[in-house]
């Protein structure tokens, strides 16, 4: 036995009980009362403590090429501030180029984060291209241990209506599952230039650019298309009230609909726009109203919000300014892989969900939908010792000071947090302690996903 934590609340996603873990070669050997430690077995004493599986952050875009740059957190510096966070894994998305095989685009940029990454990470795969028989690639894709793919409504390499629908119906037949960032391209590009040509140009446009009804068309779309098709769907970064209610409505009615949310959604409103350094808080889809936040809460209670994630994709202050006169020269995205599981542990220990309920969403879901349980999201024998020990009294504000990242500013800086994880090991080593990363680069393993045949919107 290498390693003892004892004497803590194990809170996993269906249980809360005292009791001690034994992790031995990076896994967890036992968990129960008592257990005695052997001659060099290092003992931990995690008494007043939660020990919780780390977090699974589902949606992440490192070292990623976007709005005319590249998204500032390598892999190395993403999973670094990720295992601060208490999150052990990653899913990183991997963009297909045109005309590139699809296990290609992963292998290539595996070649990239296998070297950096400091904890565990998995892909998806965004697809742009399904042309000739590069669709057959999924197949492929799946059986190399990457059965997720995203497509994009918008963006320049956005997929036309027709690609998704092609690949929502593929995906059916390998047990593959497809993601959507749901967004009415149309009116966003409508949006922008009528704004730009009226001389609107502050951040706030990029809010009244992609509104509420923009992201809640193309969900509905998107709910429609898998649900004529009975293939399951998993949405990403869900901010909108109507949004919501179309995916209640859809697993009401027994389909296969999933929604991610994140949680700048769930703590700012388009308030945020309003602010002097509103072209920080940019990215895409932004942060609506208050009763669209409200909506979210509401779903995460309900349980029609299945996982909970970053897009963590951070640009530097300076790249953040191209766009202090034209908000459509912001490069979109924000960071928040550090603050994921300690803002929701928070919002529990606040008492507005369970700590249960935390573990769900940013953990165990994550790996049951992506197909890496019980390896991954779970604190049961066999599985990999990643473990985050969290200090309920410990009161925490956010400064960029404190974070682990790349990015030189954070959005979430001043937000006080109650309780804060205090240690995180990923497969049994330390590699977070009290504010400090003890991590090593190229540490981090590849984690190879099993084909979920989803047919119903329990997991
Ligand atoms: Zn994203």
């Amino acid at each position: 036995m290498d390693l003892l934590i004892k004497n803590g609340t194990i809170v996993t996603a269906d249980s809360t009980i005292k009791a001690d873990i034994a992790v031995t070669d990076g896994k967890i050997m036992a968990i129960g009362q008592n257990i005695k430690a052997e001659n060099n077995t290092e003992v931990v004493d995690a008494n007043g403590k939660l020990v919780l599986p780390g977090a699974i952050d589902a949606h992440t875009h490192l070292a990623m090429p976007f709005g005319g740059t590249i998204s500032s957190d390598d892999y190395e510096a993403g999973t670094r501030a990720a295992a601060c966070g208490g999150t052990t894994t990653v899913f990183d998305f991997v963009l297909q180029d045109f005309g590139e095989n699809l296990v290609d685009a992963v292998k290539r940029r595996q070649a990239i984060c296998d070297p950096q990454a400091v904890v565990d990470y998995a892909f998806h795969t965004g697809i742009k291209d399904v042309s000739g028989n590069l669709i057959d690639g999924i197949a492929e894709s799946v059986e190399y241990g990457v059965p997720s793919f995203k497509v994009f409504m918008v963006y320049d390499f956005g997929v036309t209506d027709g690609t998704f629908y092609k690949v929502l119906q593929k995906s059916k037949e390998y047990g593959a599952l497809i993601e959507v960032h749901a967004e009415n391209n149309e009116m966003v590009n409508m949006f922008t230039k009528q704004f730009l040509e009226e001389g609107k140009t502050s951040a706030w446009y990029h809010y009244m650019s992609r509104p509420e009804f923009v992201e809640a068309e193309a969900d509905v779309r998107a709910i429609q298309w898998a649900k004529s098709l009975n293939a399951p769907l998993y949405i990403v970064h869900l901010a909108n009230a109507q949004g919501m209610a179309a995916v209640t409505k859809a697993r009401d009615e027994g389909y296969p609909i999933f929604a991610e949310t994140c949680p700048q959604y769930l703590y700012f409103t388009n308030e945020v726009y309003k602010r002097e350094d509103g072209r920080n808080f940019v990215c895409s889809p932004p942060m609506k109203g208050q009763e669209s936040q409200d909506a979210l809460w509401e779903g995460i209670k309900r349980g029609d919000i299945t996982t909970v994630a970053t897009d963590h994709c951070p640009f530097q202050s300076y790249e953040k300014d191209w766009g202090k006169d034209d908000f459509s020269k912001i490069p979109n995205g924000c960071a928040g892989i550090e603050n994921m599981y300690p803002y929701m542990l928070s919002e529990a220990n606040k008492g507005r969900i369970s700590f249960n309920k935390v573990v769900e969403l940013c953990s165990t879901n994550v790996a049951k939908i992506f197909g890496c349980a019980p390896q991954k999201g779970m604190l049961v024998p066999g599985a990999d010792a990643d473990i985050v020990i969290y200090d309920p009294d410990k009161e925490f504000t956010i400064t960029q000071d404190a974070m682990h990242s790349n990015s030189d500013h954070t959005i979430w800086e001043g937000a006080k947090l109650n309780g804060y994880p205090i240690a995180t090991y990923s497969r049994g080593n330390l590699v977070y302690k009290d504010g400090e990363f003890l991590g090593k680069k190229g540490s981090g393993k590849f984690v190879k996903c099993k084909p979920i045949k989803l047919t119903s919107p329990s997991l």
